[in-house]
């Protein structure tokens, strides 16, 4: 074996039953072959994804008399010419299993690059999400800097590595960390044009003001760059987004207020109208309790109820999830691997199954398992505003029938206290007509409005079927929980054989 070149050839053609044989008549240590560029037999294995051949290699110079462990070790940690050791380039290559092996094998996992790259760095900015979970999982620090300054998180925004970034945010690196220029995630993810990570910093916290060594904020950047998409991301946030009819690009701070407003609303209209304008028209003024008083029971229905929350199976890991499955079928943050049609709520932290949105005024997320109620509370809601706008107008007409003179009532007047309500009325109508045509169009083709909306909703087919509208409506309305898992889990199954790892289960609500 004088000259190396056909090993390395046999390498490159994975013929580990040659290696072998010729192995078995070589007594001597393969530590100290290289070629020209300084790379080793294990740095040839790593770069062709060769683990049998590499492990055959190993078995074989720890099978030497003479074997040294210090000295196997040190060839498994030998740089290259460009400093780059075994393990630095598994991990370019997204090899999570060689990285595994490299690891139990004595690799060392604090060499950095010649450019100060550490493992996370190198997996972050490969956007390999597995590998970022699995150093995670053996306790590298995911915080290291590089000779620039920047953590794993910057190389991660500015590469668009999306998938390593939501990792990474999931573990709670600090997002407003500063590298050398000045910049944050936030800044560099804006800087590469990615609107998906600035979305996603935002939505955990990154702060939208901090300023470059230039002086600029994200917003600045965006800006003059003509980012538009992002400009409206980075904004602050508008009145539609504060009241619940535009997605909030900022962490959620738990608020029961939204759903207290809205149940003295519905109770003080009610005992209002009842009050005042019962005296018009009897029998439309009980209709109209009646429909509030059922308003206030779907209310508390469809914000007391599980939605569908997926909760982890025990012993589940993330690096393990990625690797068995398609990085967007994972959560990072619920560690689990979602069912189709699920989707994480930023709001309560938890995936929920077939997710529509989370509602702030009933202060609950929106899924499988209270679409139905919930599209019975606007529909309700919907009902007894308009019986609400006919008893006001009905109280206007019979007034002005008696020239004006309407009886008055203690404390107030009863056309004022009809005018208050019918504007109330009025100013509901719209806003829950919206809710109604869109709930009723999305139930007829069996859409969520997350699916609806998403901008990669036109694009995803997976939720498409040539059900009539009926059964379409019935699958959204009354398929709830199990059955409609059953429903995910069967369309997933004809294209994918790992349907069965669902976690097909709910926490039940307690
Ligand atoms: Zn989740
Ligand atoms: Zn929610």
């Amino acid at each position: 074996m004088e000259d190396w070149a056909p090993f390395y050839q046999l390498i490159t053609e994975n013929r580990s039953k040659d290696i072998e044989s010729s192995l078995l008549n070589y007594h001597e240590s393969l530590q100290y072959i290289s070629d020209a560029n300084g790379f080793t037999l294990i740095h040839s294995c790593v770069i062709h994804e060769k683990e049998a051949i590499l492990d055959c290699l190993i078995k074989h110079e720890k099978s030497l008399p003479d074997a040294n462990n210090a000295l196997i070790l040190n060839w498994i940690n030998k740089p290259n010419r460009d400093g780059y050791t075994p393990y630095h380039l598994a991990i370019t290559k997204g090899n999570l299993t060689m990285v595994k092996y490299l690891t139990l094998s004595g690799a060392d996992i604090d060499i950095k690059t010649p450019l100060g790259l550490g493992p996370v760095h190198l997996a972050a900015q490969g956007d390999f999400a597995d590998l970022v979970a699995y150093f995670a999982e053996i306790g590298i620090s995911l915080m290291d800097t590089d000779s620039k300054q920047a953590t794993p998180l910057h190389l991660a925004a500015y590469m668009g590595a999306y998938y390593s970034s939501a990792v990474l945010v999931s573990l709670n690196v600090p997002f407003d960390s500063k590298n050398r220029d000045g910049h944050t995630p936030l800044h560099l993810a804006v800087l590469s044009d990615n609107a998906r990570i600035v979305r996603l910093l935002l939505l955990k916290g990154a702060s939208r003001s901090i300023k470059d060594a230039k002086g600029r904020t994200p917003l600045h950047i965006s800006k003059e760059s003509g980012l538009i998409d992002i400009v409206d991301m980075l904004k602050p946030e508008g009145v539609l987004a504060k009241c619940g009819y535009k997605p909030l690009l900022s962490p959620y701070k738990y608020s029961v207020r939204p759903f207290i407003i809205l149940c003295t609303l519905l109770l003080t209209v009610s005992v209002l109208a009842i009050v005042f304008c019962s005296q018009y028209h009897t029998l439309a003024c009980y209709s109209f309790a009646a429909s509030a008083i059922f308003v206030l029971i779907m209310l508390v229905i469809v914000s007391n109820i599980n939605p569908g929350y997926l909760f982890k199976l025990k012993g589940d890991k993330l690096s393990r999830l990625y690797q068995d499955h398609n990085y967007n079928e994972i959560c990072p943050d619920c560690i689990i691997l979602r069912p189709p049609r699920s989707r994480h709520c930023h709001y309560c932290e938890r995936c929920v199954s077939k997710f529509d949105h989370h509602c702030q005024w009933v202060n609950n997320c929106i899924g499988s398992r209270n679409l139905g109620w919930f599209y019975g509370f606007i529909w309700s809601l919907w009902i007894s505003d308009f019986l609400l706008l006919y008893i006001c107008s009905h109280a206007f007409v019979f007034g002005s029938k008696q020239g004006g003179e309407i009886e008055k009532l203690p404390y107030f007047e009863s056309d004022f206290i009809a005018g208050l309500l019918g504007a109330l009325g009025l100013l509901g109508i719209f806003p829950i007509s919206y809710l109604v045509v869109i709930q009723t169009k999305n139930f007829c083709i069996n859409k969520t409005t997350s699916e609806q909306f998403s901008k990669g909703a036109s694009k995803d087919k997976t939720n498409e079927n040539k059900n009539c509208w009926l059964s379409n409506f019935y699958l959204m309305c009354c398929n709830e929980g199990e059955g409609s898992y059953k429903h995910g889990a069967k369309s997933f199954s004809s294209t994918n054989s790992k349907a069965s790892d669902y976690q097909m289960m709910f926490e039940e609500s307690t």
